[in-house]
């Protein structure tokens, strides 16, 4: 096998891939983070931990063949970078494993291609769906159409997802279209309320559009309730996240072209997402497109500007006008904003600042719900084993709302609740904040 895991940091060395050898020269092998890894916790199994991972990617840096057992443990691999935080030598997994992936991804391409139905659908969900705003909205439409004709409660009621196989897992996780789409919101500049003190550009994301509509509806009127305007910029697109996490950085590259393209970084104090995944990787633009010279300033200006909306509201002087929402509440870190992101303190103190609303903290909230972009689809065992353990630590709080900061980790919070029978509702941040204003307005 040719020696793609050589380490350049030259320009024009984004064409290699495979984890950088000084990133695995950083671990030293000392098992602190084998705790913190779900998959081992899981499994009991050495390779199925961060420093078993780390290991096998060592043995391919060196020669050794990436063999299916290789990509089977990186596969079963969350990417939440529990082990990131838990680490005492800095080893920067996420990274790693994003690379062992866009190795292994290049390596399918040339000697073991994928079958033609896997590669059609890959192909048309990565490169096709994602980026287009037609496409995203007719899939919507077909959903929502789905939902209101009553077959998908039926679908779900008679259990028929189970016959399906794979293509059932993905229907279990299935979100809801909520029309009308966010898409008509892109291009629009929402004033502030009262007095201006920030401009904000806002990303909508790209199945959020179509799926979260609402979401990002709060996420605007938040904004705006505390001094914001808030452009919504046109050009924006899907930023990559999936594509990053799936093997595919030349794609993700050219995503992050586009977003930087579209929001002129310099002319806004801030730039918002309410997703903590995409924002974890719209913070590393800089890393992306650190070899292509003609956009590596933008792209670490870009990032530079980057905020979550709770680490962006979090670090204002919140406007106190909320009225009483009397609820108990649990939090569930998002990986990529806990680990990813190392934002912790923000999105509770938050929480914490809603009159009236009861705070319960979860054992292991910030250990992965078992989301992780399209894992519980391709992972689909071992994210259910993972979900329900998430489920027992929410139920031991008694709370009924599970707030979360990342439209995926919703999503399988959801299917959990729906599995496990309990009645918790779902909700971002940002929804109890909106929520919040609501009641002082007299607006339920
Ligand atoms: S990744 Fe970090 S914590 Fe884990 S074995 Fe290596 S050095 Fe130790
Ligand atoms: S990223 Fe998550 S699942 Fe993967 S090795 Fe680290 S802790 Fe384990």
């Amino acid at each position: 096998m040719a020696d793609s895991t050589a380490v350049s940091e030259k320009p024009g060395a984004e064409t290699r891939c495979g984890p950088r050898q000084f990133d695995l020269d950083r671990c030293v092998h000392c098992g602190l983070c084998l705790n913190a890894c779900p998959t081992y916790r899981e499994l009991g199994l050495e390779m199925d931990s961060p420093r078993g991972r780390i290991y096998q990617m060592v043995q391919v840096a060196g020669g050794a063949p990436i063999t299916p057992a290789y990509m089977e443990h990186i596969g079963l691999c969350l990417a939440c970078r529990g082990c990131e935080s838990a680490c005492p030598s800095g080893v920067r997994y996420g990274r790693m494993v994003e690379d062992a992936r866009a190795e292994i991804e290049a390596y399918r391409t040339q000697q073991a291609p994928r079958g033609r139905a896997a590669r059609w659908l890959r192909g048309f969900v990565f490169h096709r769906l994602l980026e287009s705003r037609g496409l995203l909205t007719c899939a919507g439409c077909l959903l929502y159409l789905y939902q209101a004709s009553g077959a998908k409660a039926v679908v779900r009621g008679m259990g028929l997802l189970k016959l399906l196989g794979r293509l059932g897992d993905l229907g279990q996780f299935a979100p809801s279209a909520e029309p009308p789409f966010f898409f008509s919101q892109i291009g629009r500049t929402f004033a502030a309320e009262g007095e201006r003190k920030y401009r904000v550009a806002f990303l909508a994301g790209c199945i959020a559009n179509v799926c979260f509509a609402r979401l990002n509806e709060a996420t605007v009127r938040v904004l705006q309730k505390n001094g914001c305007e808030v452009v919504v910029p046109e050009g924006q697109g899907c930023c990559g996240a999936l594509h990053v996490h799936s093997g595919m950085p030349e794609e993700a590259r050219r995503l992050a072209r586009r977003n930087i393209d579209a929001v002129p970084s310099e002319s806004f104090d801030a730039i918002i997402t309410n997703a903590a995944g995409c924002g974890s990787t719209l913070k590393e633009y800089g890393d992306l497109l650190e070899h292509d010279p003609p956009y590596a300033a933008k792209a670490r200006e870009f990032a530079g500007k980057m905020r979550d909306v709770t680490e962006f509201l979090a670090g204002l002087e919140l406007n106190p006008r909320m009225g009483a929402v009397n609820a108990t509440v649990t939090y569930q870190d998002a990986c990529h904003l806990a680990h990813g992101q190392r934002i912790r303190t923000a999105p509770r103190k938050l929480l914490a600042a809603i009159p009236g609303l009861k705070v319960r903290e979860m054992s292991g909230s910030d250990l992965c719900c078992g989301s992780a972009g399209i894992y519980n689809v391709v992972e689909n065992e071992m994210s259910m084993q993972i979900l329900a353990r998430k489920m027992e630590a929410v139920k031991s709080t008694g709370a009924g709302i599970i707030a979360a900061v990342n439209p995926g980790c919703m999503l399988q919070l959801e299917t959990g609740v729906r599995l496990h029978g309990g009645s918790q509702r779902v909700m971002h941040v940002v929804e109890l904040l909106d929520w919040a204003y609501k009641q002082a307005n007299g607006k339920p």
